[in-house]
């Protein structure tokens, strides 16, 4: 197949995510990747900046996890796990229950992060009603939040950006505490929580849980809020008994510059939910932990068992990558490599705000955003920067970044400058 005849299959009989079967935007073909850099079929080569959506922290194509999942193929693709278990499943298992915080102790694996978030809010709701308090299997969270894309997770997403317009009366009607204002960097400000307390203090009776990205909210807005936010958080839903959903999909694994984000505001969730980057990009997977204490109320009460069993639970293919790459990263000088991704985009995107079209640049971790004052036209942008040599997609207001944690400076530093132009050049257009 040449590369115009796949490109025209494709327009004619694939869909992308949320895209149209009549768009015209531009659409690219990738023939491998390598390290930071995805090789298109037509030969020219662009600087990832997006980690396949946070997931590709290692690099394409890593040699040790390429040579895992040989390895394991060669074994055991797959089985199923009702009844039967395997090596990679309880070796993943033993290293994220050693490296999440302290009392999640129980694991549930899952194929995506929007079915992760399902299970846990469906835990919350068993948990509530073993305890004897059938009421309580409403959910609360946070504006500009994003949480997947099926029903509930699409009930827990930002109401205006997100999906509850056209979905109204088949989703479930939940409760949303203002997005935190108070940034990551700022002094922090106590009205920030009043609307969450409010919230959670009328409507605790029939409240199971609150589900929120800890510290760095995603595709729901790109916003990086103060840590004491999380830590009144957690106080106000141990004082109301409503169980903490931490929803880590996007920022785990070192992201935000901590393991995990809830480390920045020392807490621990009831349950977590991990995606993305637990296969360094490699295979689809995602895991809820759960302490002991959920586990045991679920086990104990009616009907005794937790109601969910994905077909391809445990992929023995995914959990050998997932284990070499949590690994991986745990051998690696994450810290280091993170904090000089942060600084390196910190220098790189400092000319930003000086442009007229920008509303603001923020960075944390190895998360830098450039949040424009206008919708950005697909059209234009993504091949303006493809041209540059950068594979960058932004969305809506934002133009923002996550690179893999091998990118040396000098790439970042491209990166960046190609970020710059084209924000500048949009201003002359
Ligand atoms: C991506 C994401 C999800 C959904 O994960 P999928 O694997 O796309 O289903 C859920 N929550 C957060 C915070 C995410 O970033």
């Amino acid at each position: 197949m040449t590369a115009e005849e796949l490109l025209a299959f494709d327009r004619r009989h694939i869909w992308h995510p949320y895209s149209s079967i009549n768009s015209t935007l531009p659409l690219y073909a990738v023939e491998s990747a390598e390290g930071v850099r995805i090789r298109l079929v037509d030969g020219r080569e662009l600087i990832d900046g997006m980690a396949s959506w946070w997931s590709v922290i290692h690099g394409y194509n890593h040699p040790v996890l390429t040579e895992k999942l040989q390895e394991q193929a060669g074994l055991l693709s797959h089985v199923m796990f009702g009844g039967l278990t395997h090596e990679p499943a309880v070796e993943l298992a033993r290293l994220l229950v050693e490296i999440t915080p302290d009392p999640l102790d129980l694991v549930f694996y899952a194929d995506s992060g929007s079915v992760a978030v399902e299970v846990a809010m469906k835990m919350a709701i068993q948990y509530c009603f073993a305890a004897g308090k059938p009421d309580k299997k409403r959910f609360l969270t946070v504006r500009s939040g994003y949480h997947g894309d099926v029903f509930h997770c699409m009930a827990v997403c930002d109401p205006v950006g997100g999906m509850h317009q056209i979905f109204k009366g088949v989703l479930p009607e939940y409760f949303f505490a203002d997005r935190p204002e108070c940034a990551f960097h700022d002094d922090w400000d106590e009205s920030d929580i009043s609307s969450f307390k409010k919230l959670i203090t009328e409507n605790h009776g029939r409240l199971c849980a609150l589900i929120l990205e800890p510290i760095a909210q995603g595709a729901g807005g790109m916003r990086f809020y103060h840590p004491e936010y999380l830590r009144q958080v957690r106080a106000l839903c141990d004082q109301y008994d409503v169980l903490l959903i931490a929803d880590e999909i996007a920022t785990g694994f070192g992201r935000s510059g901590k393991l995990f984000a809830c480390e920045h505001a020392g807490i621990s969730p009831d349950l977590l939910c991990l995606g993305k980057a637990l296969t360094g990009g490699c295979m689809t997977l995602a895991a809820v932990l759960a302490t002991r204490s959920v586990g045991e109320m679920i086990s104990g009460g009616e009907p005794g068992v937790f109601m969910h069993g994905p077909t391809f639970m445990a992929n023995p293919l995914a959990c050998s990558v997932a284990h070499a790459s949590v690994q991986l990263l745990l051998d690696s000088n994450w810290k280091q490599r993170i904090s000089s991704i942060e600084s390196g985009l910190r220098q790189g995107l400092a000319p930003c705000p000086e442009f007229e079209n920008v509303a603001g640049v923020r960075v944390l971790g190895a998360i830098g955003v450039v949040e424009m004052k206008d919708v950005v036209v697909m059209e234009e942008i993504q091949p303006a920067f493809v041209e540059k040599g950068v594979w960058v997609r932004p969305f809506g207001r934002l133009i923002y970044v996550m690179p893999p944690y091998c990118m040396a400076q000098e790439d970042l530093s491209l990166l960046t400058t190609a970020i710059c132009e084209v924000v500048a050049e949009q201003l002359s257009q």
